[in-house]
């Protein structure tokens, strides 16, 4: 079998890889088909004294060979990050690159990454600069902060709060917010990395006041609150105001930091959003929060550290800031942004957009969208209905909380619920689409998809159904 295995120019004068040589380098090409070789050799076992093959002889078939190569090519050519219809109603989806961006946010940020810009110069002056002033103005504005700083997600931010202001002393936190958010995320963790140490007070479900201030002592350097993002305590249960938390933390001269993770710059409670506005924080007495510029904020992964001057200047010149800061790109998106909220332009945000939607314009756009489907399949292909339903925020927000919708529900007469929403995602070509499964049903919540996308998913839908 091994002998039988094709040499590389062998292989790269078959038709098809002789036509993608065309479209890829060379040096690429061969590479790709070494490593598909190796692959093959390699797939050769030693059982009970014995070689074997761990390969289906088929797959050293010349033509098999060439097909696994040009599949990884055109996989490179392409690019394997791609968009998708997030057809799930999900609207902070973790595993869709949580908050999409407006075009005008893009547009900006192609704007500052095709160019030079004043990144860290200061035309004013003519001389050097700092990167902070970009963003750490309309942070501030909008939170009611003195300071604020960026760094690359908010699990950076909470180590370098932690790094920057309590290492070697004591950081207090309620057992009940002892959390993991997800992807290795664990306080505990963080807090041994940043090299303070934990202070457990109270019990997971009731802590008091009382716990916090037993708790402090010479060596107490940080009060830490923790929002309780992607999970509920009820019942039983009860924890100061982070008023109280922050009066005796000022009473004690200890900073209170508060990790609030989704990051509400607008107020939703009134689209039954219910978080925490970040303003109110500090309005309590927070001295620093910090949070997610791709959660409830709706912009770029960046993590947002505001508060007190002093402290954001300690934390600014932690060795880690360095390692742990945004790029232009980044900037010129939250920048922009930003711009969104000063404005008050809160629809031009998509997730925003998304949130506040009402059900009977999602309802609206869904019969429309059912009515239009019909006409362009067989009648006999599928049953669609639409139906209430529920979206829900995600991305570690909102805990238990679901925005009620109008969803269309999808049986095919061809395929089962499964097959059809693995062929929605796997479509022969076309944009693939991410939609939900329940009670054998595939279900289409147009709360998530973007206006321009109903087109494509109209495509994919009636491909999916047929044959
Ligand atoms: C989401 C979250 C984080 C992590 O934020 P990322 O921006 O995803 O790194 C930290 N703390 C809380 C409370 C969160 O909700």
């Amino acid at each position: 079998m091994l002998r039988r295995i094709p040499s590389v120019d062998e292989l790269l004068q078959q038709r098809v890889l002789a036509e993608l040589s065309q479209r890829i380098g060379r040096e690429s090409l061969v590479a790709l088909a070494r490593g598909v070789l190796a692959e093959l050799r390699t797939g050769v076992a030693t059982v009970r004294g014995r070689k074997t093959l761990a390969n289906p002889a088929a797959a050293f078939e010349v033509a098999a060979i060439e097909a696994r190569i040009a599949d990884e090519a055109e996989r490179l050519l392409t690019g394997s990050l791609r968009g998708v219809i997030n057809a799930t109603g999900v609207v902070l989806h973790t595993n869709l690159g949580r908050a999409p961006i407006s075009a005008v946010v893009a547009e900006r940020i192609g704007r500052i990454a095709t160019r030079y810009s004043n990144l860290e110069y200061d035309l004013d002056a003519g001389a050097r600069g700092a990167r902070d002033v970009h963003t750490s103005r309309p942070i501030s504005l909008l939170c009611g902060a003195e300071a604020a700083i960026v760094v690359n997600n908010n699990a950076a931010a909470v180590y370098l709060v932690l790094a920057a202001l309590a290492r070697g002393g004591e950081a207090i936190v309620s057992r009940g917010e002892l959390i993991e958010i997800g992807d290795g995320f664990r306080i505990p963790e963080i807090m041994a990395q940043s090299g303070a140490n934990l202070r457990e007070v109270g019990t997971t479900n009731r802590t008091r006041l009382a716990d916090y201030e037993r708790a402090i002592n010479k060596n107490t350097r940080i009060i830490l609150r923790v929002h309780r993002s992607n999970f509920k305590i009820v019942g039983f249960a009860a924890q100061p105001e982070l008023k109280e938390l922050c009066a005796l933390g000022r009473r004690k001269r200890i900073p209170v930091y508060e990790d609030l993770g989704s990051g509400c710059l607008a107020d939703l409670r009134g689209f039954g959003v219910e978080e925490p506005v970040v303003r109110e924080s500090f309005a309590a007495g927070a001295d620093i929060v910090s949070f997610s510029g791709d959660k409830l904020l709706g912009g770029p992964q960046a993590g947002i550290i505001a508060g007190r001057a002093d402290l954001v200047a300690k934390i600014r010149r932690h060795p880690m800031f360095r390692a742990l800061r945004v790029d232009k790109l980044t900037i010129a998106a939250l920048d922009s942004v930003l711009g969104h909220y000063i404005i008050g332009t809160l629809d031009e945000v998509p997730i925003l957009r998304m949130i506040r939607a009402s059900t009977a314009e999602i309802g609206e756009r869904a019969n429309r969208f059912v009515a239009e489907l019909a006409q362009r399949l067989p009648a006999d292909a599928a049953k669609l209905e639409v139906r209430d339903a529920n979206s829900v925020v995600g991305g570690g927000s909102t805990p238990g909380q679901s925005l009620p919708t109008r969803a269309i529900a999808v049986r095919g007469t061809r395929h089962s619920a499964k097959e059809l929403e693995t062929r929605l995602r796997r479509p022969a070509k076309g944009t693939p689409v991410i939609a939900r499964v329940e009670k054998n049903l595939v279900w289409i919540d147009l709360r998530t998809v973007f206006a321009e996308q109903e087109a494509d998913l109209a495509n994919a839908l009636v491909w999916a159904l047929g044959e």
